[in-house]
């Protein structure tokens, strides 16, 4: 007979808690709820206990400690902008979110050594800003920069459009402070560039989108802040042209390209039929264009000279078949204003199917072909889109419903295409998830893609850090086969 486990949880253990918090740190009005029990996708409803947002690393570790004992479930949450349903609680209404909001104060930064501490709830962006009104760069650059927190950008090791040259989310952090599932604090805030004293335990809690602790605080790497900026909007003759002029791009500005990112010619078009202020700036829509930037250090043009040279022997191979060369940084704010519209202009055009998929960066023409036509096989009529960091290896895979096809016929047959897409990224070797993560999303399709040894390891960590499985439970960690 199974036995069913009861998850109510213990009211005087919720009463402590809210305790803990006081009335600024405890959110349970539904209407204030509501915008968190949904993902960014509209995908995943949940509902929960309530939502603690705690002000202090202090705070976080006592309500931990109390969840602990009374066999509370946490889902941690930032901004709640992720794309794989990490963030959103299940449908018990037993859980308890933590919304790490309130802990939102820049505590240093140690210009002379390049790094700044931050806790996990200062939104993206002002973090961009306070580096910059130190005269250093903070690179994570992304659509939700808005909106999304470190502390979310760090727990999904997110990418974005500044990868190419300075890494992603992993590769920015010196040092964490993290909130343990038993509520012990690990203070790791070392702002070290060089540390080898055996494991280093920061890169577990990168990427664990919440399944290992709670992340309070970082250290992050900052940069010499670029002087200038120089962007180009190109139309290439042929995919195969977007991995030769990457390859020319890096080695003519001596890397100091930033950012190189592929959009399917008529994703222009769409993006100026749906988005209000896009602007499709080419007299034809060529098949393919990439929107690339190269970053100086030095006010003196030096960066549009290298662009402009690149993009002259391009022209000469045959490889560019026409550019556009921003005169202002208004025109520059343009261009990337376009870059983000085609994502919305696909939401607009109907219902889609996505994938985030990274291959080596030389295959991304042939991943590209190989999707097209699986995808085409099983659907007629379907529409690809894909674009995205190029630079990275990193294809935006997504994939717009046939013209006048009933959504639900459309839908059918996601799993299936879902399936035929990845398979053509794990037969190069490839991920299925290049930078949103696992989540709920795709917890099972883990199951083809890793190997038991990695599986059972993941399983192993999750289990030595969070021995009641009390962690964002369900997302991430696919159960056994
Ligand atoms: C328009 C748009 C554009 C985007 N572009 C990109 C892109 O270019 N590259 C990219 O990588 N992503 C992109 N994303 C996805 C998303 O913005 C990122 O994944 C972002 O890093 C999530 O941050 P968040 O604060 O919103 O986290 P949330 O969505 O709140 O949470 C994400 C995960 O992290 C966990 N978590 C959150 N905070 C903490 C914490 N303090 N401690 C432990 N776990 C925590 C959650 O439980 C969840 O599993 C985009 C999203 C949108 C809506």
């Amino acid at each position: 007979m199974t036995q069913m486990i009861d998850k109510r949880p213990d009211p005087e253990a919720l009463s402590r808690i809210k305790d803990i918090l006081g009335p600024k740190g405890w959110v349970d009005d539904a209407d204030d709820l509501a915008p968190w029990l949904v993902d960014s996708r509209g995908v995943y409803h949940g509902r929960c206990l309530g939502m603690a947002r705690p002000g202090s690393v202090e705070e976080v570790s006592q309500v931990l400690a109390v969840a602990y004992d009374a066999g509370i479930e946490i889902v941690p949450q930032g901004g709640n902008t992720g794309r794989v349903g990490g963030a959103t609680p299940d449908d018990t209404g037993h859980q308890l979110l933590i919304n790490m909001g309130r802990m939102n104060k820049v505590r240093d930064i140690d210009a002379a050594n390049y790094t700044m501490t931050v806790e996990a709830g200062c939104i993206l962006q002002d973090i961009q800003r306070a580096a910059e009104n130190a005269d250093r760069l903070f690179p994570l650059s992304l659509g939700a920069e808005g909106s999304c927190q470190i502390g979310g950008n760090l727990a999904s090791n997110a990418g974005g459009i500044n990868v190419l040259r300075y890494g992603n989310a992993r590769d920015l952090v010196l040092g964490l402070e993290v909130v343990l599932p038993d509520g012990r604090i690990w203070t790791g805030l070392r702002r070290l560039r060089k540390d080898n004293t055996g494991y280093d335990l920061k890169h577990l809690f990168l990427g664990s989108e919440g399944t290992l602790g709670i992340i309070t605080a970082a250290v992050l790497k900052l940069f010499p802040l670029p002087k200038e900026r120089a962007a180009a909007l190109v139309a290439l003759d042929s995919l195969d042209s977007a991995v030769t002029l990457l390859e020319k791009a890096r080695t003519a500005s001596a890397d100091a390209l930033m950012s190189f990112e592929l959009m399917p010619g008529f994703s222009l078009d769409w993006a100026e039929k749906h988005v209000e202020g896009a602007k499709q700036p080419f007299e034809t829509t060529y098949d393919w264009t990439v929107l690339m930037e190269i970053g100086g250090t030095k006010m003196d043009g030096s960066a549009g000279v290298a662009l402009e040279g690149l993009l002259e022997e391009a022209f000469e191979a045959g490889q560019v078949v026409d550019a556009i060369l921003p005169q202002s940084e208004e025109q520059r704010a343009q261009l990337w204003f376009l870059r983000e519209a085609i994502v919305e202009a696909q939401n607009r055009e109907g219902a889609q199917i996505k994938h985030d998929v990274a291959v080596p960066v030389s295959l991304v023409p042939d991943f590209i072909r190989q999707a097209n036509a699986a995808a085409i096989a099983l659907m007629p009529g379907i529409r690809p889109y894909p674009f995205g960091h190029v630079g990275d290896g990193n294809i935006h895979y997504n994939l717009s419903q046939p013209v006048d096809m009933p959504v639900e016929t459309f839908f059918a047959e996601q799993e299936a295409i879902h399936r035929a897409v990845h398979d053509v990224a794990l037969s190069m070797n490839g991920s299925i998830s290049a930078e949103h993560g696992i989540g709920r999303t795709k917890r099972d399709e883990l199951l083809r893609c890793k190997s038991d040894v990695e599986l059972d390891t993941m399983r192993a960590l999750k289990n030595l850090f969070d021995p009641k499985g009390l962690m964002n439970p369900g997302k991430t960690i696919p159960a056994p086969r």
